[in-house]
């Protein structure tokens, strides 16, 4: 009896969540996967920023000090020589509102309506997490069924979207959802040409990372929100929000992984979707293009 309680205890323990394995990446064989479908290289990456976020910087990254900060909100245009596939989708001025908590914060109508036009004119959809400020865009467009038959889900993010979104808005019915193309891959996807997608469960389930290597050999990786500012990356600094739940030790593996190859890695832009600072510069060193095509 003593024993085969002891040897239930001992199970107990090891299917416990503190051995969860901790989140690894590796950069040599995301380059492999990203060779892996035949075809042209994508030619360059724009993004468009079409509302903003006021946080003081400490939310951002912990122990920043208390001062303004901006939270660029964006998408990203990942652009072939035959179409382009959008990474993330926007979303409407209600959903911003959400964010805003009571305060009504800058929304850019008219760079809105260029992103509902760049989504409804994409060949695919892509989105870094099922936070509204990502993937509202094609959850609540009027295009919605149009959208939903060309957009990647993960089955992570449609598992959330469906029984626990982060707002009713973007809740997702069974029959909506049945309608989205839905994968599920263990580390590394590779999406086409060039594109890999890298799963990264921690500030949502349903997190992954883009990389993004063009013709031109330049490699991108949109983090979505792993970080929100860069500093996140720079000093492996997790972010201080109450507001949100994320897995920490998942976020610490990913954070220290992009630290190593921040330092090591020239030719590799790492980017953050809200750091408004780091749009503004890699627009102006032609990293980024600042507009939609
Ligand atoms: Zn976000």
């Amino acid at each position: 009896m003593k024993k085969a309680f002891h040897l239930s205890v001992l199970t107990l323990l090891f299917v416990s969540p503190q051995t969860e394995q901790v989140w690894t990446a590796n950069i040599d064989q995301i380059r492999h996967a990203a060779r892996m479908i035949p075809g042209k290289a994508p030619l360059r990456i724009n993004v468009l920023k079409f509302a903003e976020s006021r946080r003081t910087k400490n939310f951002s990254v912990k122990g920043a000090p208390n001062e303004p900060s901006v939270q660029a909100r964006t998408v990203f245009q990942v652009v072939y020589g035959d179409g382009y596939v959008m990474v993330d989708s926007g979303m409407d001025q209600q959903v911003h509102n959400f964010f805003g908590r009571g305060v009504v914060e800058p929304y850019d109508a008219e760079s809105a309506r260029q992103v509902e036009r760049a989504v409804r004119g994409a060949r695919a959809i892509l989105v870094t997490h099922e936070h509204g400020d990502h993937v509202a865009g094609v959850i609540r467009s009027p295009f919605a069924n149009e959208l939903a038959s060309k957009t990647i889900l993960t089955r992570d993010q449609v598992q959330t979207l469906l029984t626990n979104p982060q707002m009713p808005e973007i809740k997702l019915t069974p029959e909506a959802a049945a309608r989205y193309n839905v994968v599920d891959y263990e580390k590394y996807l590779p999406f086409g040409p060039g594109v890999v997608l890298i799963k990264a469960p921690g500030h949502t389930p349903g997190s992954q990372m883009i990389y993004v290597v063009l013709a031109s050999g330049k490699e991108y990786l949109l983090i979505g929100d792993t970080a929100w500012h860069m500093d996140g990356v720079r000093n492996i600094k997790g972010k201080d929000a109450p507001w949100i739940q994320e897995n920490e030790n998942a976020l610490m593996a990913q954070l220290n992984w992009l630290n190593g190859l921040y330092k090591t890695e020239k030719n590799l832009f790492i980017i953050a979707s809200h750091d408004d600072e780091q749009r503004t510069d890699l627009i102006k060193r032609g990293i980024l293009g600042n507009k939609l095509e």
